[in-house]
């Protein structure tokens, strides 16, 4: 993370309030950043893709009073494009990918078990979404801490 990233990043967290900051996504933004910057000596794409994301905040915070002016979507397509990247080629994950994944072979399992073996749909979903439930929890923690997360 560059001083200028750390100077912008600064002055957009000091103007929104927490709920702004991550319809922006500016959290994941900033993580974005850090994973780019420990990559940008072997890869090209995040170099230049840290170059954008300078020119990118330098926009936020030059049209901060004018909202009007802003295009949401255009931003969240901008940090999007950078997170897909940093999965595709670096193997990252985002933060509660392996939630979302296991809660829904989880359902998937309990809704069998439920219709087969246990008889009742009503116990085996949700006995199958809370193990789905651990095990991403689980995982995403373990992502967490190698430093694998965005
Ligand atoms: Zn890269």
């Amino acid at each position: 993370m560059s001083k200028q990233h750390e100077e912008y990043l600064l002055i957009i967290e000091q103007h929104y309030d927490k709920n702004q900051l991550n319809k922006l996504r500016i959290p994941q933004l900033k993580r974005a950043i850090k994973h780019m910057t420990s990559y940008a000596d072997t890869c090209t794409d995040c170099r230049e893709q840290l170059v954008a994301t300078e020119e990118h905040l330098h926009t936020l915070v030059k049209e901060i009073d004018q909202t009007e002016k802003q295009d949401l979507k255009v931003h969240v397509a901008f940090v999007n494009h950078i997170v897909k990247h940093l999965e595709k080629e670096h193997k990252l994950v985002t933060e509660g990918y392996y939630m979302s994944i296991f809660m829904s072979i989880g359902m998937s399992i309990g809704l069998v078990l439920g219709l087969t073996l246990l008889d009742n749909i009503a116990l085996g979903l949700p006995i199958g979404m809370s193990i789905g439930l651990a095990v991403g929890i689980g995982l995403d923690a373990d992502a967490a801490k190698k430093g694998k997360q965005i």
